[in-house]
């Protein structure tokens, strides 16, 4: 049902793209590069997402897979500093893996031309978190230019943190945006924000360049002071958040002397991404409900 709802050709899609407009700046590569030039401009580096997931068609998948390819490219001619974020959904993985490894491998092969060459694999749901960091490890092991996304709310998580530091992988840390059983997934913001913390102290003190993916201040006030006890320069990792989100917070952690990276999402699939942005923060609906009576 949800499926039909969000499809690009679908009535909401058609319609309604100007709510989602603050978290998406566009349907095309130019309205993200364009978003990207602003954010560049403000002092901040940015990783392009062409919005997709869950594709059981190997035409779709062979789609996204060269719309990122000529992102790239398009990337590299403008010279904007960003580099790309990659959901393994949309490049096959569930219809076979052999599949979306070598889709995967494609986009990180051709992302070595880029000035910034690094091409991260977001994080999708718990039905897939294996897969996902299977064929990460796959490609890891010839490229180096590849990261992943670990979810702070998933028990399995500290294991994935050791696993990645072992290997010396680039690592974003988040909270964890998709809804998952208590089995499985610590389901308190406190004890979230706990283990949140304790990942991101191992990944600052013994991780490669880790992403600090979150808009919530405790936990970026607390990643300062461990980043301040550990004496790591700004150049050791980076503060990341969304498009849209939180901008005066983006643009005071600038202003301190921290990286910053936004994330930025463009394309027809905006519906699904607008969903979870809603779901996450009251504010966020406050804010699109807002937006439909100041049109
Ligand atoms: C760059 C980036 C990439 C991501 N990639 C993935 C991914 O690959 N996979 C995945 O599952 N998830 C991903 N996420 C989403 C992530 O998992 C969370 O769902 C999302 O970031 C919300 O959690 P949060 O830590 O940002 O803070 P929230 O849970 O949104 O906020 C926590 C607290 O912050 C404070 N706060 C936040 N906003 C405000 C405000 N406007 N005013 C006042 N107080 C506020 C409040 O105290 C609030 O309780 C990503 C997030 C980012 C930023």
């Amino acid at each position: 049902m949800m499926d039909r709802l969000f499809a690009p050709d679908s009535l909401f899609s058609k319609n309604f793209f100007f709510l989602a407009k603050r978290f998406v700046p566009g349907e095309t590569i130019a309205a993200a590069l364009a978003a990207v030039r602003d954010i560049n401009a403000s002092g901040m580096s940015a990783t392009l997402d062409f919005l997709g997931e869950d594709v059981f068609e190997r035409d779709a998948a062979i789609n996204t897979r060269d719309a990122y390819l000529h992102m790239l490219d398009a990337i590299r001619t403008s010279g904007l500093d960003t580099n790309v974020s990659v959901k393994l959904t949309a490049m096959g993985m569930l219809i076979d893996e052999d599949f979306a490894f070598a889709n995967l491998s494609q986009i990180v092969e051709h992302a070595r031309a880029n000035a910034d060459p690094f091409v991260r694999i977001d994080m999708e749901g718990s039905a897939v978190t294996t897969q996902t960091l299977r064929i990460f490890e796959r490609v890891f092991a010839s490229h180096r230019n590849v990261g992943i996304v670990l979810q702070a709310y998933l028990r399995r998580t500290p294991a994935d943190v050791a696993r990645a530091i072992e290997l010396g992988a680039r690592v974003r840390l988040c909270k964890g945006a998709y809804s998952e059983p208590e089995e499985i997934a610590i389901t308190s913001m406190p004890a979230i924000r706990q283990a949140y913390l304790a990942m991101a102290r191992d990944l600052l003190a013994r991780g490669v360049y880790p992403g600090i993916a979150t808009h919530d201040l405790q936990l970026i006030d607390a990643v300062k002071e461990i980043a301040s006890e550990l004496h790591l320069g700004a150049d050791r990792f980076e503060f990341q958040m969304l498009y849209g989100c939180r901008p005066h917070v983006q643009q005071e952690l600038v202003r301190q002397g921290y990286r910053v990276r936004i994330y930025v999402p463009f394309g027809t699939h905006w519906a699904g991404y607008f969903y979870r942005r809603v779901l996450e923060r009251r504010e966020n609906a406050l804010f699109a409900l807002s937006s439909m009576f100041s049109r």
